[in-house]
């Protein structure tokens, strides 16, 4: 008998494309959050590049989240006096696709709970998963409230830190500090010039900056600021906003002039995330349950592509599981056709993290040199279309 239920764990990014598509697939699904209640102010903006704006085509989402971000063609790379040391193209170069998508983390989540509960898909709020009971037919989930529910498999959607990779696999490995802060914040300031379809990085003496501003003088920021040692958990709520801003304005005080009155601009809160990803999980599957997205294979934001491999997941994954007479091997499939990709994308992220480290002035000389060339090579849209010319057929048999 092919699936009828499916319990989704966790509301972020993958939980509700995951339970939009298996819908489609046919399969019932009920997303179950830990969170007592939506909240869309969690976490920075995320670029969500050309092959995850495929996917939400794919939903039909496209226009309605392109109505809520900006488009963003390609980068701009300065060094630290503000000189521009190349651009990079995306994948929307020469009709290739959609330009990627400039959203705010939590917009790109709450128009995706929208879709999923306009489709009838329930949603159960204040629901932390905390045990799993499998008995090779059902399949059966605890929370934390003391209630239960059932369904034919069970998808962890659940985060970086996710339970359900712990019940699963107890021997998966914890997620890895990577070494670098993330801290970030939307901001207005009308007299900083718009940067209409690209983004501009810098990389500075001690931290790395990025922004994009629209002609509406709305600005989105963030910069990535080494520290050697993993922050306590806790450690970085316990920092004001303005805090953080004077932390920025001294990490970044002698970048240029654009950088520091980004900062200063900023009135409202100010994120902070120590930024981690996940080594090699051996599987990702075990019995009826399966953890996809950041559950699976967290990647630092490096390469703009966590929010986009969790879309693609959610669509592979109901694809695979579509009709399938046996849960498990529709897991291990899943999981063969995703494995190396993803690997390949994390791997690839972390490399990019490392360049945003701080080095000598004989290091920034060098980088000045010959990143430009390095670029024209390794970013070009040939070299990168591994990443954005990714494509899911939904039609295409399991
Ligand atoms: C600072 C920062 C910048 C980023 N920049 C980018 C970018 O530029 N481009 C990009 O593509 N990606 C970016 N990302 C990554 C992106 O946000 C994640 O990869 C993406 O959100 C992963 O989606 P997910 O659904 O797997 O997990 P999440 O979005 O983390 O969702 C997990 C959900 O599960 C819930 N949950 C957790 N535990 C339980 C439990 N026990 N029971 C029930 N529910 C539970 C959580 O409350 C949450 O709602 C960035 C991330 C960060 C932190």
């Amino acid at each position: 008998m092919p699936p009828r239920k499916a319990l989704v764990i966790g509301a972020g990014i993958a939980g509700p494309a995951t339970a939009l598509f298996l819908k489609r697939a046919g399969i019932d699904a009920i997303v179950h959050e830990a969170a007592p209640a939506p909240d869309d102010h969690q976490g920075l903006f995320l670029n969500l590049a050309t092959n995850g704006v495929r996917v939400l085509h794919a939903l039909g989402l496209e226009a309605a989240l392109t109505a809520c971000g900006s488009s963003c063609r390609g980068m701009a790379m300065h060094n630290d006096e503000g000189r521009l040391l190349a651009t990079i193209t995306n994948g929307a170069v020469e009709g290739r696709g959609p330009a990627s998508l400039v959203i705010l983390r939590g917009t790109l989540q709450r128009v995706l709970r929208e879709a999923a509960m306009d489709a009838g898909i329930p949603f159960r709020f204040g629901k932390r998963l905390l045990r799993i009971e499998d008995d090779g037919h059902t399949v059966t989930a605890w929370f934390e409230d003391g209630t239960t529910d059932q369904g034919d498999l069970l998808i962890g959607c659940d985060g970086l830190r996710s339970r359900t990779r712990r019940l699963l696999l107890p021997q998966a490995p914890d997620p890895r500090y990577t070494g670098l802060l993330s801290l970030g914040a939307r901001t207005h300031d009308a007299s900083i010039a718009p940067t209409p379809d690209r983004m501009h990085m810098f990389f500075g003496k001690q931290a790395f900056f990025g922004y994009t501003a629209r002609p509406d003088g709305d600005i989105l920021w963030f910069s990535n600021i080494a520290r050697a040692d993993e922050p306590a958990r806790g450690e970085l709520d316990a920092w004001s906003s303005l805090d953080r801003r004077d932390l920025l304005l001294d990490q970044h005080a002698s970048d240029p002039d654009t950088v520091r009155r980004i900062i200063a601009s900023t009135r409202g809160a100010i994120g902070a995330y120590p930024i981690h990803d996940l080594p090699r999980l051996d599987a990702w599957h075990r019995g009826l349950g399966c953890v996809i997205g950041d559950a699976a294979h967290a990647t630092s934001p490096h390469a703009g592509q966590g929010a986009a491999m969790a879309l693609e997941d959610a669509m592979l994954l109901a694809r695979t599981l579509r009709g399938a007479a046996h849960i498990p091997e529709a897991f291990a499939r899943f999981e063969d056709l995703r494995r190396e990709r993803v690997t390949k994308l994390v791997a690839f992220a972390a490399r990019t993290g490392k360049n945003k480290l701080p080095t000598t002035p004989l290091g920034r000389g060098l980088r000045d040199l010959f990143l430009p060339m390095a670029l024209k090579v390794f970013a070009s849209p040939s070299a990168m279309s591994w990443v954005d010319q990714y494509r899911i057929d939904w039609d295409e048999a399991a």
